[in-house]
């Protein structure tokens, strides 16, 4: 039987492109998004792969979608932690607001995810959990204390978690992008971004494929010796 996948923010970017490689694999695959409803719409008359409508940051939302998942479509096996957001601004002009909902999409989210999953994964004595850090939680960001902090964050819960998952075969990584070329990178300022590929020794933004084929290496059954890593796909940007 295929593994069933759940992929946060599965519908754009970065996740989209993990969903269709799961799909692509034979894994049973179910998309989650939040405020683009058409963009999951298009999603999923073209991929054929089902999209739900949640927020990641709310535990409550969180619950009650694993539990219509595992209803609908059996024990969830695979948890690919990729919603994200950006609210950039200097420290002297962040908000509570900004450095909050950063926290709480990209971090708390994932706490909440692995919580609702790791009974399961548990009992049934196998998990995959890939956890969407960043280059920028690696390296800092100027701009970026709310987002740097929460990807930081984010690679210091997938090493405790690892640790925590090893005996019950669930493997528990991270993987560290670099630039990727989707909306969220297509915010940035023209001029910025290209003094930001300047800096990338392979000459180009990354693609959303480039993270998804990582994911896929990270999840297969036999990557079990593979857990507590936080995997670099930067194009030779930052290596830490
Ligand atoms: P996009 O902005 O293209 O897509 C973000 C996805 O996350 C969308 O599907 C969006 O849903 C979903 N999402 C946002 N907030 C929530 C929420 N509260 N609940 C559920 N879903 C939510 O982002 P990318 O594809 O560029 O980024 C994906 C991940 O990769 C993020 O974690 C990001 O931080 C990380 N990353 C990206 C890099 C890049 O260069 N692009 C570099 C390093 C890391 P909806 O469509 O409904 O808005």
């Amino acid at each position: 039987m295929a593994r069933l996948a759940v992929v946060t923010g599965g519908t754009r970017g970065i996740g989209r492109a993990i969903s269709v490689a799961l799909k692509n694999a034979g894994y049973k695959v179910v998309a989650n998004y939040f405020g683009n409803v058409e963009a999951a719409r298009q999603f999923s008359e073209e991929t054929g792969i089902p999209a739900m409508k949640w927020d990641v940051a709310d535990y409550a939302a969180c619950e009650a979608a694993v539990q219509t998942i595992a209803a609908e479509y059996g024990p969830i096996e695979i948890v690919v932690n990729n919603a994200g957001i950006t609210r950039d601004a200097t420290m002297h002009r962040m908000t509570y607001q900004m450095w909050n909902e950063v926290i709480q999409t990209n971090l708390t989210s994932c706490f909440n995810m692995c919580n609702l999953v790791i009974e399961s994964m548990r009992s049934h004595g196998f998990g995959r959990i890939v956890n969407i850090g960043s280059i920028n939680g690696q390296a800092g960001q100027y701009g970026q204390v709310n987002y740097a902090a929460a990807k930081s964050g984010i690679h210091g819960f997938t090493k405790a978690l690892a640790q925590e998952g090893a005996a019950k075969n669930i493997t528990v990584n991270a993987i560290a992008p670099g630039y990727v070329d989707t909306d969220m990178v297509r915010a940035v300022p023209p001029a910025v971004l290209e003094k930001i590929i300047a800096k990338i020794p392979v000459g180009r933004l990354g693609r959303a494929e480039d993270i998804a084929r990582c994911v896929m290496f990270l999840i297969a059954d036999d990557a079990d010796f593979i857990t507590g890593s936080t995997v670099s796909v930067n194009g030779g940007q930052h290596m830490y």
